[in-house]
């Protein structure tokens, strides 16, 4: 027999990296994990050292072939990568060493440059543009405030020494030897200097930022063309076939190709995306317009929104109110109960997300008695995860006039199946959860295996996925309404709450 054919997948996350290796039929061959250092020289700041980024990646990818190779000979076809988004590196072309420690998404340094932005009155040409706010959470005003405090580094960049990129970019550069500084759509869509319409970078946009055009990296399809990785780094040469950010590359594994098809990756917090098709919808209700893939990774569009704690309320109850041991004991608790008895958690502990875009606004627990126990809580802990999800998901509806008719659902906790069957009954659609929940590395080895033809076509490699499981709605409108009611009569309190601590 000859060697199976695969594809060994990137996920590198915010705080670790998961090397895959996939095979034809989906299995997962082997597979590594480690985490990297953190770095928060001062409050609201947060660095990675993108050179420990790479040798992490490096050693995770090789283990994960070594456990391939003690399971099966295979031979790698293609390699697929998918990153943390909007996290930005600037290096030297000459060594390749960066110059600066990577800016992570996460760091809030930018929040007065942004200010300054939308006083110079650039929010809306922003919008238009890009598809994004003026928020420190995007790559943009990270590069604005390096050549502000470091002009040194703008000269060089003028002078053309210098290159940048998100981690894909990175990454793409150390597995390529310094052959190939590029990156995909979907990771250029998160910079600010993406210009969706135009499908290129926007000298606008540059001039608004103050970033040297030659820094930015060649933009090329997310199932594509992105060089070959040397063979002294993995043990083994193999082209880069497929590129995507995370949320992106997860919506692809999800086989949400087309209009109308929607996922929610349920982790720390939760992102929701709804495919919206070939043409970018402006949103009318604080979302993101964000570049997505079609079935043959080509670009097409989706609304995303944003749900900053979703899994971390379990995390709190859990570590501050160390009512449950183990995120997965939360699914026995809500199971115990017959309702949730007006009992509603807006666990809004660093402000609200889409659709509200509340910074302000803090945690409330609401309807509580004599005869509320550490159960209720976890309970209105999940519910309140379904809740803010059901909040996106409509904002999305009604910005692209779509009606979503399933949600897939991905992330750690949509292992829990009492979640997943109250999303459904409050939604009054079927949510859908794939066979392997990992659906981000997936999602990149799919983009990287339809380059390289291991599969022939996005079917194909949905199809060597398993069974997903469907969660079908059974509750009663009239339940469904009570519920809902609730939930936003506890947002509204909580945010009457805020306007009144504030003096608004
Ligand atoms: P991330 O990628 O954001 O680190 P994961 O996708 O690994 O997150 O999911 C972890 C989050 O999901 C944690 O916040 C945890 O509290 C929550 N979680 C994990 N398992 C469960 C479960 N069975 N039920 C509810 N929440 C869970």
């Amino acid at each position: 027999m000859g060697a199976t054919p695969a594809i060994l997948s990137l996920d590198q996350g915010t705080t670790g990296t998961t090397a895959m290796v996939v095979s034809r039929d989906g299995r997962v061959l082997g597979r590594a994990y480690s985490e990297f250092t953190q770095h928060f020289p001062q409050g609201g700041w947060v660095e990675h050292d993108a050179q420990e980024i790479q040798e992490v990646t490096i050693r995770v990818a090789r283990g994960a072939l070594e456990e391939a190779r003690n399971l099966e000979p295979h031979r790698v076809q293609g390699i697929g990568i998918t990153n943390q988004r909007e996290t930005i590196v600037v290096w030297d072309r000459e060594t390749g060493r960066p110059v600066h420690r990577a800016i992570v998404w996460q760091d809030r340094r930018t929040a007065s440059i942004c200010r300054e932005l939308k006083k110079g009155g650039h929010e809306q040409e922003v919008r238009e543009r890009t598809g994004l706010l003026l928020d420190p959470y995007f790559s943009g005003t990270k590069l604005t405030w390096l050549f502000r405090e470091k002009p040194e580094l703008r000269r060089r960049a003028e002078a053309g020494e210098l290159a940048c990129g998100t981690i894909d970019s990175w990454l793409i550069h150390c597995l390529t030897g310094g052959a190939v500084h590029a990156t995909d759509p979907t990771n250029a869509s998160r910079t600010l200097l993406y210009d969706l319409h135009r499908h290129a970078w926007s000298p606008e946009m540059a001039g608004i930022l103050e970033v040297p055009e030659r820094l930015l990296p060649e933009v090329r399809p997310s199932s594509g063309d992105f060089g070959v990785a040397l063979g002294e780094h993995l043990g083994v040469e193999a082209p880069i076939g497929g590129v995507a950010g995370d949320q992106q590359a997860a919506l692809f594994g999800q086989g949400c190709w087309k209009e109308g098809l929607a996922k929610n990756t349920y982790g720390t917090g939760a992102f929701l995306l709804l495919h919206t098709g070939q043409d970018p919808v402006m949103s009318e209700h604080g979302l993101l317009t964000t570049v997505a893939c079609d079935a043959q990774g080509k670009t097409a569009y989706a609304l995303e929104g944003s749900i900053f704690v979703a899994g971390a309320a379990i995390q709190w109850l859990r570590d501050q109110l160390g009512i449950l041991a183990e995120a997965p004991d939360s699914e026995a608790m809500a199971r115990s109960l017959e309702g949730n008895a007006g009992v509603y958690f807006v666990p809004a502990f660093v402000g609200l997300g889409a659709p509200h875009w509340d910074p302000e606004v803090r945690g409330a627990l609401f309807g509580l008695t004599r005869g509320t126990a550490d159960t209720h809580l976890v309970r209105a802990a999940l519910e309140a995860m379904a809740y803010s999800t059901e909040d996106v998901l409509r904002a999305q509806e009604a910005d692209s006039e779509v009606e979503a008719r399933e949600l897939r659902a991905d992330g750690g906790a949509a292992e829990n199946d009492w979640l997943m069957q109250f999303q459904a009954d409050l939604l009054g659609i079927p949510v859908r959860r794939p066979a392997l929940v990992e659906t981000t590395a997936l999602g990149a080895a799919g983009l990287a295996g339809l380059h390289t033809g291991l599969w022939s076509s996005g079917e194909e490699f949905l199809a060597a996925q398993g069974e997903p499981r469907i969660f079908r709605p059974h509750m009663s409108e009239a339940q469904r309404t009570r519920l809902r009611t609730g939930w936003r009569r506890a947002v509204d309190a909580a945010r009457a709450f805020t306007a009144s601590e504030t003096g608004d």
